[in-house]
């Protein structure tokens, strides 16, 4: 078996952030420019927002783990980039001055955010939907163990990562001993009432595949995952999402290093549903970065293709403006490909 068939079945591993490699990828105008370079169909499709549904706030990208397929590029390095106290009271202001139901609370590891907790808490006065996207291991760090109870007492919405119910395919994707305390951040989550059919506690697990290929089909995943974990664990947990892995950062990176960039790219052109376009979550959702700028979603966010307003102002928390950005064009390139192909994929899983 050759190198790059066996990396299509093994998949990434635990890594490194670009940023602290200073390889050429920490770049985004080299993300842009390697996606460019392909000799694969631009993305064409016209994309154009609905009433803002869910405020996603990325309060930063310091995480305790560093997943070869993370599109953030986190980890532990990085902690310059963290949402301020002044930021967070610009998105509430901002929030206040939408219908907005949900928002959407994701990193990094969000939970360490010094303000994480004043945020929930405001987000929960207001009556917003509150969802936290968790990598599990972070549960089990010293102060974030009463996070479980914590969010209970709120209702937060658990949505975590966690690859694959078998240990194997977890540890590939997230680092060894990822997948033995992911079980162990579940079985407490199971124990604070989570993840047990009440809709207040609602625990939500994220797939991502472990390689160059699409996610499965959800309905079927989750049935198998359910019995999996119920059986091997004693385990529950209400749904499962599953999502294609976006051709930037660090999972671009392992594209490239393991030839399945081409290869990759021309699957998702190849899978592209024009059925899923209606469901992208950059029409319903805006996200915005720790330093209060905003984009269509957390990809672009990545990218640092920056959301405009239709005079071409960069758009900023500082001076939102809500009907502004609702007569905006969304900000699209060959990365959209991911969202768009097979059963589609978003923050809420497949689409079509
Ligand atoms: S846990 Fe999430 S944010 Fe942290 S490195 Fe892994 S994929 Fe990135
Ligand atoms: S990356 Fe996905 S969600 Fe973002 S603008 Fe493109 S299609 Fe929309």
């Amino acid at each position: 078996m050759g190198a790059i068939e066996t990396a299509r079945l093994i998949g990434p591993r635990a890594t490194t952030s670009l940023v602290s490699r200073a390889s050429t990828l920490a770049s985004t105008a080299e993300q842009l420019a390697v996606l460019q370079r392909l000799p694969i169909s631009d993305f064409t499709t016209k994309l154009t927002p609905t009433a803002i549904d869910i405020f996603q706030i990325n309060v930063g990208k310091l995480c305790n783990m560093t997943c070869r397929h993370c599109h953030v590029d986190a980890g532990p390095d990085r902690t310059d980039e963290m949402m301020s106290r002044d930021t967070i009271d610009l998105c509430l202001a901002a929030l206040d001055g939408t219908e907005a139901r949900v928002v959407d609370i994701t990193g990094g590891a969000p939970e360490l955010n010094p303000h994480f907790r004043y945020l929930v808490e405001e987000c929960v006065a207001r009556g917003k939907h509150v969802i936290d996207r968790c990598n599990l291991t972070i549960l089990l760090t010293g102060p974030c163990r009463d996070l479980p109870a914590w969010f209970a007492e709120r209702g937060v919405e658990i949505v975590c990562s966690l690859p694959h119910y078998r240990k194997r395919n977890t540890d590939l994707q997230r680092g060894d001993g990822t997948f033995e305390k992911s079980i162990e951040a579940l079985r407490r989550l199971n124990a604070a009432g989570y993840g047990k059919g009440d809709p207040r506690l609602r625990l939500t697990l994220m797939h991502n595949p472990v390689g160059a290929f699409l996610a499965g089909d959800q309905k079927s995943m989750e049935k198998e995952w359910k019995e999996g974990l119920e059986a091997n664990h004693g385990l529950t947990f209400d749904s499962l999402i599953a999502l294609n892995n976006m051709p930037i950062s660090r999972f671009l990176e392992w594209l490239e290093a393991s030839g399945n960039l081409q290869p990759y790219m021309e699957l998702l052109v190849n899978a592209y549903n024009p059925g899923t376009v209606q469901g992208l979550m950059c029409r319903n959702t805006l996200s915005i970065g720790w330093d209060g700028r905003v984009y269509d979603c957390d990809f672009n966010q990545m990218l640092e293709l920056g959301a405009r307003y239709p005079d071409g102002r960069a758009a900023h928390i500082r001076d939102f403006n809500p009907a502004g950005l609702g007569a905006r064009s969304i900000v699209t390139g060959r990365h959209c490909f991911g969202c768009t192909a097979g059963a589609g994929s978003s923050c809420g899983g497949a689409i079509a």
